[in-house]
């Protein structure tokens, strides 16, 4: 496989990118070269310029870069536009940079392929509105749920948020405190779970047939979806299906192939245990 590949962050050390792409490489019969690239709001600009020079082809983008690496993208796909955020960069052979926002299919591809729950047709809860939120809302609005409410600390976040949308799905917004009624699907894309802090939620949001995604993954069950399976949640979920998925849409995007996910999902929840 020609071409270097990579992932830019900041933290980056704990990255499962790089196993994730060498993993879906090796189903090709092929070798990746994939590095982890540290950046600082500072020197971006010049550690992307110094990857194209080298002969990068494509990079992954995480936190906090999301929003320049769409600002640094000569053009993008209609879902980072709607997203306002890039997460998969690419490179063509002239080294013009091109962004797309591979999170959406992502979270969809595992929650409708992997797990098997509904979105079409259910009240939905999407916590937090930040870059992780922008990039999976009009994905999960493409399903067609019957509602979405958009619950964020901030509650004028989820207003903006909200106010970006222009489709169908019926959308309003709350703080979390104030959510009043069960849900059928929550997603948590708040960063709450990482920091180890609970989320101020009402227990009414969870009857015995919600299903709880968190964004987040561990090695042991997230703050979040403890949370929810002790007050009843049927399902929960952490993110790293979504993880490995919105990887598979990226590692497509730039080698034409479709990578099996599930051996992959096994392999890092495997390492993750392993620590
Ligand atoms: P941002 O910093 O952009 O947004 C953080 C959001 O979390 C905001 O809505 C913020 O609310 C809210 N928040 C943070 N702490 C708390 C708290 N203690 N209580 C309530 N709300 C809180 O982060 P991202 O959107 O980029 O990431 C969010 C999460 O999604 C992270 O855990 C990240 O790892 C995960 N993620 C997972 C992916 C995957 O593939 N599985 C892909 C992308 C992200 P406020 O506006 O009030 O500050």
């Amino acid at each position: 496989m020609s071409g270097r590949y990579g992932v830019i962050g900041n933290p980056i050390a704990h990255s499962r990118s790089p196993e994730i792409h060498r993993a879906f490489a090796h189903q090709f019969g092929r070798t990746i070269d994939f590095v982890r690239l540290l950046a600082t709001a500072e020197d971006f600009d010049k550690v992307l310029s110094d990857f194209v020079k080298a002969g990068g082809k494509g990079l992954s983008v995480t936190m906090p870069f999301k929003q320049r690496a769409f600002q640094m993208s000569s053009s993008v796909s209609q879902r980072a536009s709607q997203a306002a955020a890039v997460n998969t960069l690419i490179i063509d052979s002239e080294g013009m940079i091109s962004g797309d926002n591979t999170d959406g299919p992502g979270l969809v591809t595992d929650i409708l392929s992997n797990l098997g729950w509904q979105i079409n047709g259910r009240n939905v809860l999407l916590i937090g509105a930040g870059g992780a939120a922008r990039g999976i809302l009009h994905a999960i609005c493409q399903e067609a749920p019957e509602s979405l409410v958009i619950a964020n600390r901030t509650e004028s976040k989820a207003r903006s948020l909200a106010a970006q949308y222009k489709g169908d799905t019926k959308i309003s917004t709350s703080t979390i405190l104030q959510l009043l009624k069960p849900f059928d699907l929550i997603v948590n894309a708040t960063g709450a779970s990482l920091q180890g802090s609970a989320l101020d939620i009402p227990d009414i949001v969870i009857s015995s047939h919600t299903h709880c995604y968190d964004l987040a993954y561990a090695p042991n069950e997230t703050s979040f979806n403890r949370w929810a399976r002790t007050r009843g949640a049927i399902r929960t979920s952490d993110g790293l299906g979504m993880l490995v998925e919105q990887a598979a849409v990226a590692f497509n995007l730039w080698q034409g192939e479709t990578p099996e996910t599930r051996p992959v999902i096994d392999e890092i929840r495997q390492l993750m245990a392993n620590g």
